[in-house]
């Protein structure tokens, strides 16, 4: 275990999306800085720092420059290709552990890891072809949801299976790579439990988060979730096993879906995201600390904070155009606005968001 950081050290920061930068300010809420790392010349979270690398992450000699500025590594997004983080692991402490990546960027590696630990998942199998596909549809039933293993975001790379999908079109569709093939599951509800767990072990919860997704993309999260307080109990145990299992350093998400089950309910894993997470962003203004501080005390070896929520709250994305409406809200009671300075608008590209203490 590192020594932790002292208060004028750096954390490197792979990749500068809003993530990165929301990181980045919460740092500086501490007297950290941080160096931010992306190929993206607009990258929002190079408007926050002083020290910045503007490279692709292929680019040895500005990686090897990177470590040598920053004193810990981290990161925003999960895709981080594997030479890069092997080159800065034998350079720096990198957390969290970039091993945990192979497992969650892989659906099928990540699925049967949380199976292995006695936490359900959907139903899934392996799909290699269209033919193990046939197969998949007969073990896995109808309707089923065929999923890239790698790669796959704001439900890219997916398509559902119903009654008259011809197999084939579907293998075709998702581009004829390995997949898995899930069973569709009939959920009352999708929650999220954002989680920090420090190298000592230390594991604290926020409160789980209902969420609620337009055209794939997380429109809304509600603290709390409308679930029992035993379902909320389990959620978070759940993620705790997980962050255990992992021996995981920072905040993680994990993703569920809640499942009427006779009288009660049943939690089924979805989704884990290494990182700090969207349906996390209410905490910054709905929680005594929020999941961006947590993380960055996390890998600066800290203590955790232990997060008191504030009230009921509701984060809504400004997504796309939407964002251009943030006036709207500027004077909407409760709420605090949070734009990402992104300069170009796209359809579905995320540029803000609104929490608002209820
Ligand atoms: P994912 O990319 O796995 O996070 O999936 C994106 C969204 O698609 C989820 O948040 C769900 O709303 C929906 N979805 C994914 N998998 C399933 C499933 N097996 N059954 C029902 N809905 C699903």
């Amino acid at each position: 275990m590192s020594p932790p950081l002292a208060p004028d050290a750096t954390i490197g920061i792979l990749g500068g999306g809003q993530l990165g930068r929301m990181l980045a300010l919460a740092a500086a809420k501490l007297g950290l800085k941080c160096h931010v790392m992306s190929p993206d010349p607009q990258a929002p979270a190079f408007d926050v720092v002083h020290r910045v690398t503007r490279a692709d992450y292929s680019d040895t000699e500005a990686l090897d420059r990177f470590t040598g500025d920053v004193d810990v590594i981290t990161y925003e997004f999960e895709n981080i290709p594997a030479e890069t983080a092997t080159f800065l692991a034998a350079r720096k402490p990198v957390l969290p552990n970039p091993r945990i990546l192979a497992t969650t960027q892989d659906r099928l590696l990540e699925k049967t890891f949380v199976n292995d630990l006695g936490i359900p998942t959907a139903r899934f199998a392996e799909v290699d072809g269209p033919e193990e596909l046939k197969a998949a549809l007969e073990a896995v039933g109808r309707p089923g949801v065929l999923k890239t293993r790698r790669f796959g975001y704001d439900g890219k790379g997916q398509v559902m299976i119903r009654n008259g999908v011809d197999p084939q079109a579907a293998w075709e569709e998702i581009g004829g790579q390995p997949a898995i093939l899930e069973a569709f599951v009939p959920f009352e509800r999708e929650v999220s439990v954002i989680a920090a767990r420090n190298a000592a072990g230390q594991v604290e919860c926020f409160d789980v988060t209902e969420n609620e997704h337009r055209d794939h993309i997380l429109k809304i999260s509600r603290v709390p979730a409308a679930i029992s307080d035993e379902v909320a109990d389990a959620a978070r145990r759940m993620t705790a096993v997980i962050a255990d299992a992992f021996d995981y350093v920072g905040v993680l998400g994990v993703e569920m879906f809640v499942v009427a089950d006779g009288g009660g309910h049943t939690l089924l894993v979805n989704e884990i995201a290494p990182r700090v997470h969207n349906s996390g962003h209410w905490t910054l203004d709905g929680a005594s600390v929020s999941q961006f501080e947590q993380h960055i005390r996390a890998v600066a070896g800290w203590p955790l904070a232990k997060p008191v929520r504030l009230g009921a709250i509701e984060m809504t994305n400004l997504i796309g155009n939407e964002a251009l409406h943030f006036g709207d809200w500027l004077t909407v009671p409760g709420a605090s606005v949070h734009l990402y300075g992104k300069a170009a608008v796209r359809d579905g590209r995320k540029m803000g968001h609104v929490t608002r203490i209820l």
